[in-house]
């Protein structure tokens, strides 16, 4: 049986930690951190997540500013409320919420945003930052992702790091953390030749593909740790809608050293590293030191 890697316990604990600081901040610097959220469209997924970041940063006593625009919003309508946002200084971190409607060009909106103030990390400057091992603002589920294993696991010197997938904003910068925490990674994607033999040599498993159960147990190297980032929506065989991962979760935790189940792992983590991530950018944009517990 493996050790489950609770992450709705840690994401609890760094909220407590980012709510000290934000105190700490205000108390001697006089400063609340400000996050601005931007919604486009009434994608249900997208509302909840955006209620959920705006909900937690008021609970850690930072500023919110919500943003909702309609889903045939124009471009350059966007393009000028990051502007806006860019220029505001009680707004330290601005997040647009992804997908954007087709009309807009994502990476134009993106790459607009002040990348002092991008505390998504998907800014071109800040991706390129962190691929070069530079300080920057990084992405928020691949920080939860390395945040567990390091709690967890500790030094990951020299471990064998397989990630599945090698998108923008999970498979590759979790790749880039987990390569500056010296593991050796190796990143498969859909065209990998024979995923299950290549995920047996790993230390460390990270699923981030998006397809239910995909990895078997069969596939895990008796006591790795898996990190399941996966989220999805199935219907089980009793027909109640259920959230699973990208791991088959029932046989990989007996062959597993540690797991992060779905959900209760690396979810809860996203909104807490985004709220780290404003106060980090803030204290940056004030010229003042980040809080030791959270630094
Ligand atoms: P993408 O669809 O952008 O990327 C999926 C990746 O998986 C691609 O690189 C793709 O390869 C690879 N892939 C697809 N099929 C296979 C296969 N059969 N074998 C090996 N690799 C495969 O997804 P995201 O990175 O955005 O998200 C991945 C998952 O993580 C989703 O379930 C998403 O919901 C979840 N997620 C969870 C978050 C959280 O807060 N916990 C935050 C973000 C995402 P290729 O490049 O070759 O097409």
């Amino acid at each position: 049986m493996s050790t489950v890697i609770d992450g709705k316990a840690y994401a609890e604990t760094l909220r407590a930690r980012i709510a000290e600081s934000a105190a700490e901040l205000k108390l001697k610097h006089d400063f609340v951190p400000g996050l601005a959220v931007v919604l486009v469209g009434e994608d249900p997924a997208s509302q909840v997540y955006v209620r959920s970041k705006a909900r937690q940063t008021v609970e850690v006593g930072m500023q919110s500013f919500e943003h909702r625009l309609p889903a045939d919003t124009d471009e350059d309508d966007l393009v000028d409320l990051i502007g806006q946002l860019n220029r505001d200084p009680a707004v330290n971190g601005i997040l647009v919420q992804l997908p954007l409607p087709k009309q807009v060009d994502s990476e134009r909106i993106i790459n607009m945003i002040d990348v002092q103030k991008d505390v998504d990390g998907f800014h071109v400057e800040n991706t390129g930052r962190l691929s070069i091992g530079a300080d920057s603002l990084v992405p928020c589920t691949p920080a939860g992702c390395l945040m567990l294993l390091k709690h967890y696991v500790g030094d990951l010197t020299g471990q064998n790091a397989v990630v599945i997938g090698r998108s923008n904003i999970v498979g590759k910068p979790v790749s880039m953390l987990l390569l500056r925490e010296h593991c050796t990674v190796t990143i498969a994607h859909s065209r990998t030749r024979d995923l299950p033999s290549v995920c047996r040599q790993a230390d460390i498993v990270v699923a981030a593909v998006g397809a239910p159960e995909m990895v078997k147990g069969d596939w895990i190297k008796p006591g790795a740790t898996v990190i399941d980032v996966g989220i999805n929506r199935i219907t089980d065989e009793s027909g109640n809608k259920v959230l699973v991962g990208d791991v088959e979760y029932d046989a990989a935790q007996k062959v597993a050293g540690a797991i992060t189940p779905v959900p209760g792992g690396v979810g809860p983590m996203t909104i807490a590293c985004l709220l780290r991530n404003t106060v980090i950018a803030a204290c940056r944009q004030q010229g003042v030191d980040v809080p030791d517990s959270i630094g």
